[in-house]
């Protein structure tokens, strides 16, 4: 039976844009395929607030979180890492020979601007990662008032991973100043998995000349050399059918739905999650004021079996998340992302009333 997916990605794909997937293939270096690359470089622009060029990476969102520590890290990458996914860009730096520190919390706590303010005072670094929302721990991280101390180093470029929010919750690229900017297909945006989407700022690109050994396939300056001299193209041959299927999602994202109702969406979709939350004697994980728009982190404060709780539910057709990694069974977590509606997430949460009390 297919499930109803209120896991943090893969999401539920609207019918219209699996179809698309199938739409017969055209060689990737045809006119069609630079108009195609074209077409979504000018939305993706739109949905991310931003003038910068737009790259895309047959991959998921780690090939370029990947190739953008190492294509633009000359001198010493500051990683500020609130869960499992911001642990993943020391990880990445470290297995690519990239001098790197790591920054943590304790998890649930956000990455605070005094923080960020203190380690790039040292003057040791040229870049600093922040994910704007980290799916283990549920958590959106203060990114405007992260800009504002940036402001102070504008040389030390600024590397967001958006993979859980970008197209769910507004990110002004330009206005925030941000890099490089990253996301993938198959959350918020809403498509199946294997497509990589980032933008990356004029100063991120000169800077990447000073970077040795950038690797290749998901060198930054190599992808963007190609989007311009052989204009919107790639150096390899890019998923087509996600291409086709992005570039219908992003026409109906932009001109259907609308981008504020999208966000609406979303922040409406947390606040009956929380509510929910609150009156069915759970708590939040995230430290109040932190929760994800796209993904409720839920602290197991009254001891079910999440694990039993999720086959009941997926007999009904449903199926929701664990907690990540330590925080399996102490936590769980509903999405609620991408194309999902009011109405299914309401159906959702009235079955797990209903299938807790028989736990
Ligand atoms: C899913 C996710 C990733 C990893 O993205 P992939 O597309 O699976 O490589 C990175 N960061 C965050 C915050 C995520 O939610």
């Amino acid at each position: 039976m297919n499930k109803k997916l209120f896991i943090p990605g893969p999401v539920d794909v609207r019918p219209e844009i699996l179809q698309a997937m199938s739409t017969p293939m055209i060689g990737h270096r045809s006119k069609d395929a630079t108009i195609l690359q074209q077409n979504i470089s000018k939305n993706i622009q739109k949905l991310f607030y931003t003038k910068n060029p737009i790259l895309l990476s047959s991959s998921s969102g780690t090939g370029l979180m990947e190739g953008s520590i190492r294509s633009l890290t000359a001198q010493r990458a500051v990683v500020f890492s609130v869960g499992a996914f911001g642990d993943r860009w020391h990880t990445l730096a470290q297995s690519n020979n990239i001098p790197v520190d790591h920054v943590t919390v304790e998890w649930g706590n956000p990455t605070m601007a005094e923080t960020v303010d203190k380690y790039l005072s040292t003057g040791k670094y040229d870049v600093f990662t922040v994910t704007h929302n980290e799916t283990s721990t549920g958590l959106m991280n203060p990114v405007k008032e992260i800009a504002e101390v940036r402001k102070k180093y504008p040389d030390v470029l600024w590397l967001v991973d958006a993979v859980s929010s970008m197209a769910g919750v507004k990110i002004e690229v330009d206005k925030l100043g941000i890099d490089v900017c990253i996301t993938s297909t198959q959350k918020a945006i809403g498509l199946p998995p294997g497509l990589s989407i980032c933008s990356v700022s004029e100063n991120a690109l000169e800077h990447a000349k000073l970077v040795k050994n950038r690797g290749t396939y998901f060198d930054l300056l190599e992808l963007y050399k190609y989007v311009v001299k052989k204009p919107f193209q790639y150096p390899s041959t890019p998923s087509l059918p996600h291409m086709f299927a992005l570039n219908k999602q992003l026409e109906y994202i932009l001109n259907e739905e609308g981008q504020d109702n999208r966000y609406a969406r979303h922040i409406e979709m947390a606040k009956i999650t929380r509510n929910w939350v609150a009156e069915n004697g759970f708590e939040m994980f995230p430290k109040a004021g932190f929760e994800s728009n796209t993904v409720s982190a839920i602290k197991n404060t009254r001891g079910i079996s999440v694990a039993e709780l999720n086959k009941k539910i997926g007999e009904l057709g449903y199926v929701i998340s664990n907690g990540y990694g330590n925080l399996k069974e102490k936590t769980f977590r509903i999405a609620h992302i991408a194309d999902r509606r009011v109405s299914e997430l309401e159906e959702l949460l009235s079955i797990l009333t209903e299938t807790i009390k028989t736990l």
